[in-house]
């Protein structure tokens, strides 16, 4: 068992840099959670404080039920992988990876038998004589991660790890990570400023934006259900298209109105509107490229939008096709390739049901 706890943690530098603010969050055992967020959020703070590199400025850190405040990091039982690697030079792979073990003087042989295990484990047996100048950057991630896992901590902290790496690199470890974290049914903790890595890899994710946690959820939810507009915009690769809109009340039924456009509202989502007194208010309205269709058999007039076509990528499996809509920037991405030519006034189709409205003011959903 493995839980890790945090309970009202702060972090100020300097007395007014306030990196961490009021960070709670009760990690079960087994799970695997990704702090994700910009640059400068406080991720890899609030990991260095769990691992205990880095006193914190307020607030309590449990690990198993035990106040870890005031205990050093080595005596913490946590494994850290760090995004430069951090592995001893002058060492072979052998020795950086026995190196926790011989500190705790665990006997030769068993010493021998887990760095072999390991190595088997991370396919990198045929390297175990070798320095670390004569690695490649995935081995020499592999021999961090390794030397990781041969100490057989309860919670493993992950800075960053693949950052490092060329994208084809990037994605195969991140697969081979994943893996690992079901082989060794530990916690693991990751950091990332990368929304694929934290929505591919994690049980749950914890959205961060200065110092603040803006959601923590599956990623299926994060996806589907994002609490404010800070973590609407951040997950989703085209981002989610953000506009101003009214909530408009015509003939009983709900409207979002923006520029010449106006989009009625299924019942559920127009009753919370109604039962918040919405009706009249301006809102921001957010809908993913994917949600957008040009689908022509669909002939509803009431999800259909008008846009003029800017810009065409075609990748492939995929197009994304940029529009302006009045003054508004409107992105959409269809599967296959699109029939619209640059500079046609297209018709387009919202899937009112994937809908995300938000309050202009707080930022946070409504429905
Ligand atoms: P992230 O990992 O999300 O990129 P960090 O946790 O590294 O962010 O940093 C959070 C904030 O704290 C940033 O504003 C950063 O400049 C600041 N910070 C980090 N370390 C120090 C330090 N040693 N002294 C002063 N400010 C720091």
């Amino acid at each position: 068992m493995s839980n890790v706890e945090l309970k009202n943690v702060y972090k100020t530098y300097d007395s007014d840099i306030v990196a961490v603010n009021d960070f709670n969050l009760k990690i079960e055992d087994k799970e695997f959670i990704v702090f994700v967020g910009p640059s400068g959020c406080g991720k890899s703070t609030t990991l260095r404080m769990i691992a205990g590199l880095e006193e914190i400025s307020k607030g309590e850190i449990y690990i198993d039920e035990d106040l870890v405040n005031d205990v050093p990091s080595k005596e913490r039982d946590i494994a850290m992988v760090f995004q430069n690697y951090a592995l001893y030079p002058h060492m072979s792979v052998y020795e950086n990876m026995a190196f926790g073990l011989k500190l705790r003087k665990t006997d030769k042989k068993e010493t021998d038998r887990k760095v072999k295990e390991v190595a088997k484990i991370l396919d990198i047996q045929h390297l175990l004589k070798r320095k670390p100048k004569a690695l490649s950057g995935g081995q020499k991630q592999r021999v961090a991660i390794g030397r990781a896992i041969v100490r057989n901590p309860k919670v493993f902290l992950m800075d960053e790890p693949l950052s490092n790496l060329d994208a084809k690199l990037r994605v195969q470890m991140r697969t081979e990570i994943i893996k690992l974290f079901r082989k060794l049914e530990t916690t693991f903790i990751y950091v990332t400023h990368d929304q694929v890595e934290a929505m591919t890899m994690g049980t749950r994710i914890v959205v961060m934006d200065n110092g603040i946690i803006k959601q923590v959820d599956t990623p299926e939810k994060i996806y589907d259900s994002p609490a404010n507009i800070f973590v609407a915009s951040f997950i989703g690769s085209p981002q989610m298209n953000l506009l101003d809109a009214t909530i408009e009340s015509i003939d009983d039924e709900l409207y979002v109105a923006f520029d010449e456009n106006k989009i009625k509202l299924p019942k559920e989502k127009a009753k919370i509107l109604k039962d918040n007194s919405y009706i009249g208010k301006e809102v921001t309205i957010g809908i993913r490229p994917e949600h957008i269709n040009e689908d022509r058999k669909l002939k509803d007039k009431d999800c259909m939008i008008k846009s003029k076509v800017e810009v065409i990528e075609h990748l492939g499996a995929e197009s994304y096709i940029y529009t302006v809509c009045g003054k508004k920037s409107i992105n959409v991405r269809v599967l296959e390739t699109t029939k619209c030519k640059i500079g046609q006034i297209a018709h387009f189709y919202i899937e009112v049901k994937k809908l995300h409205i938000f309050d202009k003011e707080t930022g946070n959903r409504i429905v």
